[in-house]
C-alpha cells in the first residue's frame, strides 16, 4: 500500500509556497561574500531600533506562555486605527489570518472563494488545502481591476473575495471609494478581503485605506502586516479588522499562542516608532520614483507601483536573455530579486525597493547584464 495515499488528496496534490531566495542560498552557491537581497519586500532600513531594545529587553520573558488572545497588542492596534480592538485578530504573520479565513468562513464543497489571477499564491494555498473551491479571473493586461468580471465570477456560494491593494506582484493599487463600490455590488453572503499589506507605502494612503469605511461595509474586511513598513517580516506578525461575529468565531478556532510573547511586544514597540515608519517610506517612495526612472531608461517596461517593488518586463532590443536569464545573470552578481513564473508571469521580474546603496548595486549590475 502506498502511504501517499493515506493523506488527504489536498495534502498530496500540494503545491508548496515558492518563496524569494534566502542571502545564505546564494552566498554558498555562488561564493559571494556581498549579496542584496530585493526578492521578498522586506523593509530597507532593517528593523527599528526601538524594536530591537525591547526584544533584547523582554527576551527573559520567553518561558512564558503570553496571554491568551493577546490583549494588549489588540488594544494597541485598535488605538493606532481607530477600531474597536473586538474586530481586531492578531496572527502569526496575515498569512495566518488568510489561512483562518478560508477554514472557518466557506464550507467545503459547497462554498468558493474568488480572487484575480495572478494574486497572491497564499489565497489559492490555503483554499486548496481547506478543501474550498478557488475561482480567478484574469486581471487586465495592464494589471488593472476588472471588478465587473470579478463580480460574475461570484455567486450566492461566494463566502470570501480577496483583492490586494496595493496588488503583490504589480503594485497596482485602487481607491477606497472604487473597493466600497465593489463591496456594495457583492452577493450577499460574500465577504470581501482587502490586503492592504502595502498600502502604507501609498503616496497618498489615506485614498486608499479601507479601515475607516468599515462601519459603513459590514461586508469588509481588512489584512494588515507587520512584515513589510513595520520591518518585522521574520518576527512573523499580521492581523485581521474583521467583522465582529466573525473575528469572535475566528478567535475561538484560533490555535491558541499562535502569536508568541515577543512577537506581541515588538508589534506594540513598532506602533510606537513612528520615526522609524515615516524613514521608512521617505526610503521607500524616493527609490520607488527613482527606479522607476533608471529601469525606464534601461528600456524596462516597469509597472506603476504604490508598493515597496516595481514589477518590470526586461526589454528585449538590450539583451538576448528573457527575464530568467537576467535573474540568473543578477544572482551571478550577487543580487537577489524575483522570478514571476510562480504567479503565471515568466517574462516579468519583481525588485524590491532597497536602501539608496543597494538600489545602486541594483542598478549597476543590471547595466552590466545588458551590457555584458
Ligand atoms: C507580504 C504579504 C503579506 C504579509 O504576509 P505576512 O504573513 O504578514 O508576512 C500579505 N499579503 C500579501 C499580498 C503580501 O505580499
Amino acid at each position: 500500500m502506498n502511504p501517499l495515499y493515506e493523506v488527504r488528496p489536498e495534502a498530496r496534490e500540494f503545491d508548496a509556497y515558492v518563496p524569494g531566495l534566502s542571502i545564505d542560498e546564494i552566498r554558498q552557491k555562488y561564493g559571494l561574500a556581498n549579496i542584496v537581497k530585493l526578492a521578498s519586500n522586506e523593509n530597507p532600513l532593517g528593523i527599528s531600533p526601538i524594536v530591537e531594545k525591547v526584544l533584547r529587553d523582554r527576551a527573559t520573558e520567553a518561558f512564558r506562555y503570553p496571554r491568551w488572545g493577546n490583549p494588549e497588542l489588540n488594544a494597541r492596534i485598535a488605538a493606532h486605527l481607530g477600531v474597536p480592538a473586538e474586530q481586531i485578530l492578531a496572527g502569526n504573520g496575515s498569512d495566518e489570518i488568510i489561512d483562518l479565513l478560508v477554514r472557518i468562513k466557506p464550507r467545503p464543497g459547497i462554498d468558493n472563494v474568488v480572487a484575480f489571477r495572478p494574486s497572491f499564491s497564499m489565497y489559492e494555498l490555503c483554499s486548496r488545502m481547506a478543501g474550498v473551491e478557488f475561482r480567478q479571473t484574469p486581471l487586465r493586461a495592464d494589471f488593472s481591476f476588472p471588478f465587473d468580471d470579478l463580480i460574475d465570477t461570484c455567486d450566492q456560494n461566494t463566502a470570501l473575495v480577496f483583492v490586494t491593494s496595493p496588488d503583490n506582484p504589480s503594485g497596482f493599487t485602487v481607491t477606497a471609494d472604487e473597493l466600497c463600490d465593489l463591496a456594495e455590488r457583492l452577493p450577499e453572503r460574500a465577504l470581501l478581503v482587502v490586503d492592504q499589506a502595502y498600502v502604507d507605502f501609498a503616496d497618498e494612503p489615506a485614498r486608499h485605506d479601507m479601515i475607516p469605511r468599515l462601519p459603513l461595509h459590514p461586508n469588509v474586511a481588512v489584512l494588515r502586516t507587520f512584515s513589510k513598513a513595520y520591518g518585522l517580516a521574520g518576527i512573523r506578525l499580521g492581523y485581521g479588522v474583521l467583522p465582529l461575529w466573525l473575528a469572535e468565531i475566528m478567535r475561538a478556532c484560533q490555535i491558541p499562542f499562535s502569536v508568541n510573547i515577543l512577537a506581541a511586544h515588538a508589534g506594540i514597540a513598532a506602533l510606537g516608532d513612528r520615526v522609524f515608519v515615516q524613514e521608512t517610506l521617505r526610503v521607500v517612495r524616493d527609490g520607488r520614483a527613482r527606479l522607476t526612472r533608471e529601469l525606464t531608461a534601461l528600456g524596462c517596461e516597469v509597472a506603476p507601483s504604490q508598493a515597496n517593488f516595481l514589477m518590470f518586463r526586461p526589454p528585449a532590443a538590450r539583451t538576448e536573455l528573457d527575464a530568467r536569464g537576467v535573474f540568473e545573470a543578477l544572482l551571478e552578481r550577487g543580487v537577489i530579486i524575483r522570478p514571476l513564473a510562480s504567479y503565471g508571469m515568466p517574462d516579468l521580474l519583481r525588485v524590491s525597493i532597497g536602501t539608496h546603496k543597494e538600489n545602486d548595486i541594483f542598478l549597476r549590475a543590471l547595466k552590466d547584464v545588458f551590457h555584458g
